[in-house]
């Protein structure tokens, strides 16, 4: 009798330690980007989102994306492109959970006009919050918050540290806006988010940056005068990014949070950090997949 066994026993391919999947790749001008907006694979598993800007429910739909294991909340800082899907997005991974949901918030601190994370997380689902059915809508629901330090001259903390995956974050300067930068490691590999950041706070994000293996920076003015003046004060112009880039030795740099005037003159900024930086540009897009470290 013969046996046949079947011709193709290849290995399934390799997954890349981390995966970032582009939600939203523009900022608070409606023109066809969704608001900031990542979810992380670790280990080709979505675990994590950062950020939830406006239009991060509708393309995790479009992507058919596993809400499963997202349990981890990365919150650059409180403007409403980065977080005005975020209530969507509960609402999105309770509709698709067999059990109780522990999430897990980090967010910056408040001042101003802007609350700490943990207060606007009340404000949203908290028992007096503007959703407040939300917390039992589709799954039971609790939300563990910690705000971080926003002082510039605040230490660089480890925020989750668990089977190889590794969160930590530092303070940026965003105008009046607390405003922190994560980076993501897991075997070896490592992905930075810079958020939005003026350039008083680069020497923290090259710090944090060091050897990351892909950068994703917000670019989202040109170099002066390019741009109106009062936005350099929030954003930091890509010869800066550049030179950042360089400082921190980072492998390679996807730009994001793109502005029309930026979308419309990639070839200056391109130049422009090119004259610092020899590692890979790439410019962001909605839906894009980036596999790091495979
Ligand atoms: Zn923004």
């Amino acid at each position: 009798m013969v046996i046949s066994f079947p011709v193709c026993l290849r290995a399934a391919p390799a997954k890349p330690a981390l995966e970032v999947v582009v939600l939203g790749s523009g900022g608070p001008r409606a023109f066809g980007r969704a608001g900031s907006s990542y979810i992380v694979l670790v280990g080709g598993r979505p675990r994590i989102l950062l950020d939830a800007g406006p239009g991060a429910f509708l393309r995790i739909g479009e992507l058919d994306l596993d809400l499963d294991k997202v349990d981890t909340v990365l919150l650059t800082h409180l403007h409403i492109d980065h977080s005005g899907d975020l209530a969507a997005f509960f609402n999105a991974r309770a509709l698709t959970s067999d059990g109780p949901i522990g999430y897990r918030v980090f967010g910056p601190d408040g001042a101003g006009l802007f609350p700490k994370t943990s207060r606007f997380v009340d404000l949203l689902v908290g028992g007096d919050g503007a959703f407040a059915y939300q917390k039992t809508f589709g799954a039971q629901e609790s939300f563990t918050v910690r705000d971080l330090a926003i002082s510039l001259d605040s230490a660089r903390t480890t925020i989750v540290d668990e089977d190889g995956l590794a969160v930590e974050e530092i303070a940026t300067h965003h105008g009046d806006c607390p405003s922190v930068a994560y980076r993501i490691s897991y075997k070896s590999v490592v992905v930075v988010f810079s958020g939005d950041m003026d350039a008083s706070a680069l020497p923290n994000l090259v710090q944090l940056a060091k050897n990351a293996d892909l950068l994703i920076f917000n670019c989202a003015v040109l170099d002066p005068p390019g741009s109106p003046e009062q936005l350099y004060g929030l954003h930091t112009p890509p010869k800066k990014i550049g030179e950042a880039a360089r400082k921190s030795e980072v492998k390679s740099l996807l730009l994001s949070h793109l502005a029309p005037d930026v979308e419309g003159q990639k070839d200056a900024v391109r130049k422009s950090i090119r004259a610092s930086f020899a590692g890979s540009v790439t410019f962001a897009s909605d839906r894009m997949r980036v596999p790091v470290g495979k």
